[in-house]
């Protein structure tokens, strides 16, 4: 999904802005992406049209590489997708229930050993109950982990029923004044009708006030197809998704929350017990984007610029009118969001490149010093600017000929390719192509 979403978004890369063409064409490919990954073709499509809506309506920030505003765009409308806040879990009761159900291997011992820790460590007294009653080895297993975590693993290896064992061990930790109990039980390789009755009398005996379901995000549409079978049996309180942290499998999180329309609660990335996470969705939609820091990148990008300035200029460079006072404008506006240097390393692939380079914000002061030096006429008409004048400019702002010949010639060059777009924009082409 990953690459997917990449490929899509590349195809706006290098774009000066956002028009609807390449918005079509990228919108398509995420559609795609997002089908590919078991999302129902509905929901993707309901994504898709409202990242195309909010991505038009943002194209008047010229400022920023529209590239990274629709990656920006996607990661809010997958964040949205996934849940949007964090959730926690239910604790209520005395002692509170937690209930852990999933296929066998998902990795639902691995994960209350873990809960255990997570709760303990927020001060709370947690007892665990082995009600795996098929595999004498899970319950050493579950007993290692409590061991670790340094929290108590109720078991009866000699019973046979698991709704007796659960009983006992939250009788027992009422009666040690336990606030929480975590029930892991047993799963059998395929879902199967004498694993889902079992775990049906188990919650209708032990009422518990949070029903996780564990489940192993490497299997795919399995994963999708579990989670509806167990949903449908057992209505459940949230999702554990186990494995992450093997490559970003960002499909099962997505279509999970998609088709059972149940909260991801926890992630689990690996088999040490400090391996676990609150699940929020926009983390994981930075994950699946796998570009972290250009959404920082493109945030600090928003709060800084001003949006009412880039109108106005916008409108200038349409009616090719920009001139030496509009560019000083955005030269003082990059500068508003920090240090250039820090802003270009956030760009993938940049950091090393930039990193013996010698740029910083000083590298404008040159450029800001002849800007000053020009009349406010030549500032809107450099063109006028003669050679006796350019000696003076150079003069008045400390460089010299060559550095004012060098920004008169860029500057010319910007506006001439300003003018180029604009052109190709009134002949309506681009618009036409999209409709
Ligand atoms: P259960 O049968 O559902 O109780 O699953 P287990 O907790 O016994 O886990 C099955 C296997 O998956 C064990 O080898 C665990 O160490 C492993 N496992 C569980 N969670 C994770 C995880 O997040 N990452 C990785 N890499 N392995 C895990
Ligand atoms: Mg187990």
């Amino acid at each position: 999904l990953q690459d997917k979403l990449n490929k899509a978004i590349k195809t706006l890369k290098g774009q000066g802005r956002i028009t609807e063409i390449n918005v079509a064409a990228t919108i398509k490919e995420v559609r795609r992406a997002l089908t590919d990954a078991d999302v129902n073709y509905k929901v993707a499509k309901e994504i898709t049209d409202r990242i195309r809506e909010k991505a038009l309506d943002r194209k008047v920030l010229i400022s920023v590489e529209p590239g990274q505003l629709f990656v920006k765009i996607v990661q809010e409308e997958l964040t949205e997708l996934m849940g949007g806040e964090a959730q926690g879990i239910n604790i209520k009761g005395d002692p509170a229930i937690i209930l852990i159900a999933g296929l066998q291997g998902s990795g639902k011992t691995t994960f209350s050993g873990k809960l255990a820790s997570y709760l303990k460590k927020q001060g709370r007294g947690v007892q665990l109950i082995a009600a795996d009653i098929y595999r004498p080895a899970a319950i050493d297993q579950l007993k290692v982990l409590g061991e670790q975590v340094g929290v108590e693993v109720y078991a009866e290896p000699e019973n046979k029923n698991a709704v007796e064992i659960a009983q006992n061990g939250i009788a027992l930790a009422r009666k040690t004044g336990k606030k929480i109990v975590i029930v892991d039980t047993a799963g059998r390789l395929a879902v199967d009708e004498a694993m889902m009755q079992e775990i049906e009398a188990l919650k209708r005996a032990i009422s518990p006030s949070e029903t996780l379901f564990v489940v192993d995000s490497m299997t795919g549409q399995d994963a999708v197809n579990t989670a509806k079978t167990f949903n449908e049996r057992l209505n459940f309180d949230g999702v554990v998704l186990t494995k992450l942290d093997g490559d970003a499998r960002g499909g099962a999180a997505l279509s999970i929350k998609t088709v059972v329309n149940k909260p991801i609660k926890f992630i689990s990335t690996g088999e040490k017990m400090e391996a676990l996470d609150v699940f929020y969705p926009d983390r994981m939609a930075s994950r699946i984007l796998g570009m972290g820091d250009v959404i920082s990148l493109v945030e600090r990008a928003q709060q800084a610029f001003d949006e009412d300035e880039a109108k106005r200029i916008n409108a200038k460079m349409r009616k090719n009118q920009f001139d030496f006072d509009d560019f000083l404008s955005q030269l003082q506006q990059i500068k508003k969001m920090g240090n250039v240097k820090d802003l270009l390393g956030m760009i993938p692939g940049m950091g090393k490149m930039i990193k013996d380079l010698d740029i910083d914000n000083d590298s404008f002061k040159p450029i800001e010093a002849i800007i000053s030096s020009m009349t406010p006429k030549e500032r809107s008409r450099p063109d006028i600017i003669d050679g006796s004048r350019k000696k003076r400019i150079a003069a008045g702002s400390g460089t010299n000929i060559t550095q004012v010949n060098n920004l008169l010639k860029q500057f010319d060059e910007m506006r001439k390719m300003m003018k180029k777009m604009n052109t190709m924009q009134a002949s309506g082409k681009m618009n036409k192509m999209m409709r």
